[in-house]
């Protein structure tokens, strides 16, 4: 470990502008403007043509949402950060981005239900050919590839089955063919995983849910870990000749960010820039209250199974403590006897709220069957695990005496 690598928090609070505030604002503003004047036709001229780097227009890009790309790079340490308006709008770009007509992706089976639709719909829709493989198992991925395959897309952690892949092996077999590995680590972000440690390529990342402040506002990130040689993507050919290692970035930033339009708002980057700070304290409580609930679920008669990777009977949790600091998320999921039994709980639960989000600073509860995957087959219902006797929980940061109160009271029925 680096002794004078300083911790994230004191990165995350310090990092530097890029240019000094006109005012001395101790936080970066909210520069909400669209558009921004330029001396000469000269200085104009040369931004446009790419000769000077400036702000011309916010679409593209601005102040407040570059610090944030910034304070991103910084905890990272990473090679390059985009910022979008929304998880969705960062795993559709980067994915866009590096496979070309005729290429094909190997996504997980198991994927938040908007990225499945993606990559199921749209995506093909695009002559974008996409695959679907078991990731935690390594032979039906490699049965699965063939020499136009482009890209390896997983979650850190899929949400609700709660399975982790075994990301260094994963990457090992993508190395060995120029496979891009794209990650979402929307339920473990930097501070709690290291992706360049583990081979990521790419790491994308929904910030609408830690790192707003607790699911403030709608937002995500593209991170570029700079291991790839864009040179071998044919996507990239051209962008690589001019760009070089900044080839992916800059395709997303000039062509399909640009042109799709998904951009991040200075308000918005200005709860992710607060947000960010103080993500470190959220989860650690989040952690603690997890593994306290947990305790409860395991020994509560009307529980028939409950899973966290963050207690010893997750069937992961030896990879979960190697992957994610011994800190993975703070989404658990547990069964009870049979549907009406969710509901009847469901509906006696007083504090904890019934809503569809992750990583809120207010603890949620959802019912994934009869909600997110209302829209599925029963097929592909039983091919995603998603079964009508579970609850997803994503903890929040609240008393945990309140919350084992609450659903102790919900359960005596
Ligand atoms: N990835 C995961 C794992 C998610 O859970 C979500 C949303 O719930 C997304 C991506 C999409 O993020 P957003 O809602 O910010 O578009």
């Amino acid at each position: 470990m680096d002794k004078n690598k300083k911790g994230f928090i004191t990165q995350s609070l310090h990092t530097p502008y890029p240019k000094k505030d006109a005012y001395n604002a101790l936080h970066m503003p909210v520069y909400d403007g669209v558009a921004y004047e330029f001396e000469s036709a000269e200085s104009i001229a040369e931004v446009f043509s790419g000769k000077t780097v400036a702000h011309a227009y916010s679409r593209t890009s601005n102040p407040t949402v570059e610090y944030f790309e910034h304070k991103m790079k910084t905890v990272t340490g990473a090679h390059a950060v985009v910022a979008l308006a929304s998880g969705m709008a960062a795993i559709s770009n980067v994915l866009i981005s590096l496979v070309e007509n005729g290429g094909n992706i190997v996504a997980s089976n198991h994927l938040f239900g908007h990225s499945y639709a993606l990559l199921n719909q749209t995506l093909p829709s695009l002559g974008i050919e996409v695959r679907f493989a078991d990731m935690t198992n390594l032979e039906d991925v490699q049965n699965t590839t063939d020499d136009k395959t482009r890209v390896y897309f997983f979650e850190t952690i899929t949400n609700p089955q709660l399975e982790i892949v075994d990301i260094e092996a994963l990457s090992k077999l993508a190395k060995s063919n120029n496979i891009v590995v794209v990650t979402d680590s929307t339920v473990t972000p930097p501070y709690v995983f290291d992706s360049k440690k583990f081979g990521v390529d790419i790491e994308v990342m929904s910030t609408t849910k830690f790192i707003s402040g607790g699911a403030a506002a709608f937002g995500g990130v593209i991170v570029d870990n700079g291991l790839f040689d864009w040179s071998l993507l044919p996507a990239l050919h051209s962008w690589t000749e001019k760009f070089n290692k900044n080839a992916m970035v800059a395709r997303v930033r000039k062509e399909v960010f640009r042109h799709l339009g998904g951009t991040m708002t200075a308000h918005t980057a200005h709860f992710m820039n607060l947000g960010l700070d103080i993500m470190p304290l959220r989860i650690d409580r989040c952690v603690e209250n997890c593994i306290a609930l947990s305790a409860f679920f395991e020994n509560h008669p009307k529980v028939k199974a409950y899973s966290y990777p963050g207690v010893s009977s997750h069937k992961s949790y030896e990879l979960a403590k190697k992957q994610f600091a011994a800190k993975p998320g703070a989404v658990m999921s547990f069964d009870l006897e049979d549907k009406e039994d969710c509901f009847k709980f469901y509906n006696r639960l007083k504090l904890i709220r019934r809503a569809t989000n992750l990583n809120d600073n207010k603890t949620l509860i959802i019912h994934p069957e009869s909600t997110i995957y209302a829209e599925f087959s029963e097929a592909e219902k039983e091919e995603m695990g998603i079964r009508s006797t579970m609850l997803r929980l994503s903890v929040g940061i609240e008393d945990v005496k309140d919350l084992l109160k609450d659903f102790d009271q919900a359960l005596d029925f």
